[in-house]
């Protein structure tokens, strides 16, 4: 067995593999750049060595750095998890040169599955259904837009080199072929380095149903059943689960049998999947089902795999990278229960899911309860972690499993919803509404389900009712208390600010305590913080005083006006900068600045006298 392993990668997939390593008494080395200095996968393992500057380019995509950290640190073999690396066949031949294990199939069978083209034309040649489609190297667009017409609109355009659902043009008429093809080679050219394309038949209603295989160096292959990935936006994953809703047994097997021919056509060893079209239509059927394309590593989503099989897959990588044999054989596999995964990403979906880099000031993941439930929480960062713009803003991959289908998804949906992250923005209630949408609950998912219902999706919940004069009442202690009703109405409302919003909240009498500044609320897979919002500092409510006061604890960051000097009503006086927003402090009425006791940069507690404006003599 492996004494020592680098993992030539970050994030969660580098916690997860050495979670693994550990346990089985391996010796890890991790890798970081400048941004991940003080990540979590630095810090869970044995050794940490730096490779570079923050941007992947000069850091965890740079092989020589990888192969002079395995050096320096002894390292026997090296796990390039998924992504960066993983799918590059030269450095796969660079780590074998230099004498260390590659945790990996052969160089050969990563460039045998590397373009879609090749790998097709490898699986029609060894029996397996490939999608009907063009992909030979004619690529005169004309040619090509006749091959279009021969396979029948709607076609897909596809970058043979294409990955993470990039390269992709769905055409519906033959009008629209030569500038869909164009825009895609481009685009190609550009991601790929590589414009060749090929084309397909676009399957109606489809579904992304993939094959876990494993192959060893002793000539074994087999299959760990399948998982369905149909929950995408933009032909990318979101949720995922296994086994897949509606397969019977027969497609099943006929499914799992193409796949184990796949691997064995290439000579695969180690972790591979087996990507499948499925016509989702009707009834799922051998016959509707088509090879798609080979990811030639561990997958993302390979911890549904692990909870219905029982399986450690990094446990069997490394095992069959160290030359032993496949722990169990085809007939010793077997599946029980449902699992499903969501992809939780640091993203807006209200703001066309951009990324929401910052401070994780709050992060908490929901718990599975419930007879005999399992959570699992596969994450690479914590409380107080940065997320940075230079990597995938994946959080965690969040993964439930239950006795059935309806189970496991209602644990994972209570999960996410239990899940609170502040102030960066997540997908946590889009993940939520798409787990509980009529469609997913009864199983008849397609890939085109979230973006039928994406705007409804998208929407950013807002607290309830209840548990906002729940948090107004723990920041507002000292309402009196009317007479001796329970029950009792609101005695007054008061303005509070949610995040950067103000709101209006009705207090309730009989709250007691300590007054606290700022509460933060989670509800619905989403958090938020509520704080006193006293308008006066602000509106001039107060403004018979002239008191310029600080409506909340923060930083002053800019002062416009100095003592003694004249201001008209409304004018800027200063900004405070509380809360990661500004907020802009201006002159009640006409007059003169009386007082002014702040400058700028100096911190400032909440009802602090900042300046005082007098009203000039007439
Ligand atoms: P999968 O089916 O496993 O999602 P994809 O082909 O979509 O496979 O992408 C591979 C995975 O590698 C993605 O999930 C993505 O998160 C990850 N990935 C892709 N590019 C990068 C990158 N530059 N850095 C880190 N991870 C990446
Ligand atoms: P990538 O390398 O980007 O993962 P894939 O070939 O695996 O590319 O396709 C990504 C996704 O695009 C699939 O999961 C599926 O949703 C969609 N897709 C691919 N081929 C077809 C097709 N022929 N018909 C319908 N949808 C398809
Ligand atoms: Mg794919």
């Amino acid at each position: 067995m492996i004494q020592s392993l680098l993992i030539a990668n970050r994030g969660e997939i580098a916690c997860r593999i050495i979670r693994t390593a550990r346990r089985l008494g391996i010796r890890t080395i991790a890798v970081y750049s400048d941004a991940d200095a003080d990540a979590l996968h630095m810090r869970q393992a044995d050794e940490a060595v730096h490779i570079g500057p923050s941007p992947a380019r000069e850091s965890y995509l740079v092989g020589e750095r990888i192969l002079a950290a395995a050096r320096q640190t002894g390292a026997q073999a090296i796990h390039p998890g998924y992504g960066f690396l993983s799918e590059n066949s030269a450095f796969a031949q660079s780590v074998i040169d230099a004498g260390l294990i590659w945790v990996g199939p052969n160089p050969a069978s990563i460039d045998a599955m590397g373009l879609k083209d090749a790998a097709k034309t490898l699986m029609a040649a060894a029996g397996v259904p490939v999608t009907p489609g063009y992909m030979g190297a004619d690529q005169n667009p004309d040619h090509l837009a006749a091959e279009a017409a021969k396979i029948g609109y709607p076609v897909l355009i596809k970058a043979v080199a294409g990955g993470g659902g990039k390269g992709m043009r769905l055409v519906e008429s033959a009008e629209a072929f030569h500038d869909a093809l164009a825009s895609c080679q481009r685009e190609a050219a550009a991601s790929f380095g590589n414009d060749h394309v090929l084309i397909e038949k676009y399957i109606l209603s489809p579904r992304h149903i993939e094959v876990q295989v494993f192959g060893d160096s002793h000539g074994n292959v087999v299959h760990l059943s399948e998982r369905d990935c149909s929950l995408q936006r933009r032909h990318q994953k979101v949720i995922e689960e296994a086994p897949a809703p509606g397969m019977d047994e027969a497609t099943r097997a006929a499914l799992c049998a193409s796949a184990v021919r796949a691997a064995k056509a290439v000579d695969y060893v180690g972790a591979g999947t087996i990507e499948f079209i499925a016509d989702g239509s009707g009834a799922l059927r051998a016959d509707r089902i088509w090879f798609m394309e080979m990811n030639t590593r561990l997958q993302v989503e390979h911890p549904v795999t692990e909870e219905i099989t029982g399986v450690d897959l990094v446990e069997w990588q490394l095992r069959v990278a160290s030359g032993e044999p496949l722990p169990l054989a085809q007939e010793d596999l077997a599946i029980h229960g449902w699992a499903m995964e969501a992809r939780l990403y640091a993203e807006d979906p209200a703001k066309g899911f951009l990324p929401s880099i910052g401070k994780l000031e709050l992060l908490q993941f929901g718990e599975s309860e419930g007879a005999g439930g399992r959570g699992r929480v596969d994450t690479g960062v914590f409380e107080g972690a940065e997320v940075s713009p230079f990597y995938d803003p994946m959080i965690a991959k969040v993964i439930a499993w239950g006795e059935d289908r309806d189970e496991a998804r209602e644990r994972l949906s209570d999960m996410l919803s239990d899940s609170a992250v502040w102030p960066v923005k997540t997908n946590a209630s889009f993940l939520v509404k798409a787990l509980d949408h009529p469609d997913f609950v009864a199983g008849t998912v397609d890939t085109g389900l979230i973006g039928r219902s994406s705007a409804a999706l998208a929407q950013t919940p807002q607290p309830s009712c209840e548990v906002l004069e729940a948090a107004a009442a723990a920041l507002v202690p000292d309402v009196p208390v009317s007479g001796f009703r329970l029950n009792a109405a609101p005695t007054r409302t008061a303005w509070f600010l949610l995040d950067d919003q103000e709101i209006e909240v009705a207090l309730h009498p009989g709250g007691g305590g300590e007054a606290v500044e700022a509460v933060m609320i989670a509800e619905q897979g989403q958090a938020w913080r509520l704080s006193p919002w006293r308008r006066e500092g602000v509106h001039g409510a107060a403004a018979g005083s002239g008191a310029i006061v600080s409506p909340m604890p923060g930083k002053v960051i800019a002062v416009d006006v100095e003592a003694g000097q004249t201001v008209t009503a409304g004018q800027k006086l200063l900004t405070l900068e509380a809360m990661k927003m500004e907020h802009t402090l201006t002159a009640p009425f006409a007059g003169i600045v009386a007082e002014l006791k702040v400058s700028a940069g100096q911190q400032v507690q909440v009802e602090a006298l900042l300046a005082r404006i007098e009203a000039e003599a007439e």
